[in-house]
């Protein structure tokens, strides 16, 4: 009898899209162990985690064998990087296997990363180091729990095989993850670069049929595309800023058209709060700043824009008004979110305005660690403020802060012992701490894993203050000048 594949696969992105990918095969891996495997997600998405265990199951996960249905592929797509334009960029070390559906309906892109050259990898070696692909495990995970949409992650193997960077000898590593679509602004980009009309429309319907359905019945279906990644990237941008989220690598081929986060290379989040924060070894410039951020993606949606002009409208003056007044939206919809989230983190069920802009002008010129400052606020909402006014240094400042900030929690209709349990809901305990990323990546690399499980079971429940797990509810004091790298 023929065992039952443990992971069935379609090809729909495959079956529409000729010309936005290559069929291509991961390289053999020579001898597939699996590292960390995500049971829970394996349950959401209706997967037999025992199967995925098998070696026939850790053969796919590792690129080493194709899951039934599946026709792997390598992505086309181009991209502005750190605002440079870059024809042909494309999935240069990672495969689109296919899509799952799970048990609720929902469809899901299965992608592996680091699975080998492909024909877009340019001058790299197609491989992935174990520490950045189970950063990826643990950062997008938490990006989860946290409620922040995101790619997921599936598993992370080793391949068996080596990979040098920087001198440093690493396992070589593939990381297979799921994604609502790896439908990127980048896509949009490449497929109007072709100028072939009929692939960018096909490009679009596809993408308006998986992310934002409600398009299709719009006046205009591709207006109505462009407006709905509009509004899921405002929201997304907003919810990474809630948390202190710095991506890092915003470039137009890291957009995503479903407002997922995705591509975790030199992400990190913040531990003092200061807009201007960058950790990415190669962005000097601070392009991708933590403040930044809003104006990027807004940035990265012009393109989307320019790249769907011609199916918004015939006439270039009128397409043109149509997008610019679309992407113009995206300011005030981004200040929308983000004063829902700051309303929320402070308790407050009343529009307050001026208090959180306060707020944030506050937190601007006293730098507290970030996480640390909102989750104190629900204690100084129970009357003790010293967790909130030990984080900064102007005392004054910041109890004439909380002052009207009590005074408003007061004069709500919710009970302030409400509004303190609502904001321990939203302002978390425990998030990926830099140090502690480090140090998990550095044992798991010399073959302990422990600390890293131990990692993700902590920011996997981040809102849930748990005994004996202090230090990871705090900022490294010593932490000023972290770097992370991408191309890793
Ligand atoms: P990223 O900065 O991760 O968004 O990657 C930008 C581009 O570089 C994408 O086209 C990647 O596929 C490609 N790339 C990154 N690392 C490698 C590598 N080691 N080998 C081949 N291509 C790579
Ligand atoms: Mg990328
Ligand atoms: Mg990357």
């Amino acid at each position: 009898t023929v065992a039952a594949s443990p992971v069935t696969l379609d090809d729909w992105f495959a079956r529409d899209l000729g010309g936005l990918y290559r069929p291509w095969q991961a390289d053999p891996a020579p001898s597939p162990e699996l590292v960390e495997l995500n049971a829970g997600l394996a349950a959401e998405l209706g997967l037999d985690a025992e199967a995925l265990r098998s070696p026939e199951g850790v053969a796919i996960l590792a690129g080493a064998a194709v899951p039934a249905g599946a026709t792997p592929v390598a992505q086309a797509y181009a991209g502005h990087q750190f605002g440079n334009y870059s024809p042909r960029l494309g999935d240069g070390r990672a495969l689109l296997l296919g899509e799952l559906t799970d048990p609720a309906g929902h469809r899901h892109d299965l992608h592996l990363k680091g699975s080998g050259r492909t024909p877009f990898a340019r001058g790299g070696d197609g491989k992935a180091p174990l520490g950045p692909m189970l950063r990826e495990y643990v950062i997008s995970e938490a990006m989860h729990a946290l409620g922040i949409p995101t790619t997921r992650s599936l598993a992370v193997t080793t391949t068996g095989e080596a990979v040098v960077r920087d001198g440093r000898r690493q396992p070589g590593a593939v990381l297979a993850r799921t994604a609502a679509s790896h439908l990127r602004v980048g896509t949009f980009q490449y497929a109007a670069a072709t100028r072939d009309a009929d692939l960018l429309r096909r490009l679009t319907d596809h993408a308006i049929a998986r992310h934002h359905p409600d398009a299709a019945h719009a006046e205009r279906p591709a207006l109505a595309l462009l407006e709905a990644v509009v509004e899921a990237q405002a929201s997304l941008v907003a919810r990474w800023m809630d948390v202190g989220f710095v991506h890092g690598v915003m470039n137009t081929d890291n957009t995503t058209i479903s407002g997922e986060t995705i591509d975790y290379g030199p992400c990190a989040f913040l531990d003092a709060y200061d807009p201007a924060t960058v950790y990415s070894s190669i962005d000097h410039g601070g392009r991708y700043a933590f403040g930044n951020q809003p104006q990027i993606v807004q940035w990265n949606l012009a393109r989307l824009a320019e790249s769907l002009l011609t199916l918004i409208d015939d006439d270039t003056d009128t397409a043109i008004a149509l997008a610019t007044d679309a992407v113009s939206g995206f300011g005030a919809t981004f200040l929308r979110h983000r004063s829902t989230g700051l309303h929320a983190k402070t308790g407050l069920t009343d529009e307050h305005g001026e208090l959180v802009e306060d707020l944030l002008r506050l937190l601007g010129e006293q730098h507290p660690d970030h996480t640390r400052f909102f989750r104190g606020l629900s204690a100084a909402a129970r009357g003790d403020v010293s967790p909130v006014r030990d984080l900064v240094v102007d005392r004054d400042a910041v109890d004439a802060w909380l002052d009207r900030w009590r005074a408003a929690l007061e004069a709500q209709d919710r009970p302030v012992e409400q509004s303190a349990a609502a904001m321990d809901r939203v302002n978390p305990v425990y998030i990926p701490r830099n140090h502690q990323v480090e140090v998990a990546l550095d044992a798991a690399i010399a073959g302990d894993l422990a600390p890293f499980e131990r990692l993700v079971d902590v920011v996997t429940q981040p809102y849930d203050e748990r005994p004996g797990l202090d230090e990871y509810a705090k900022g490294d004091p010593s932490a000023t000048g972290y770097v992370t790298y991408c191309g890793t």
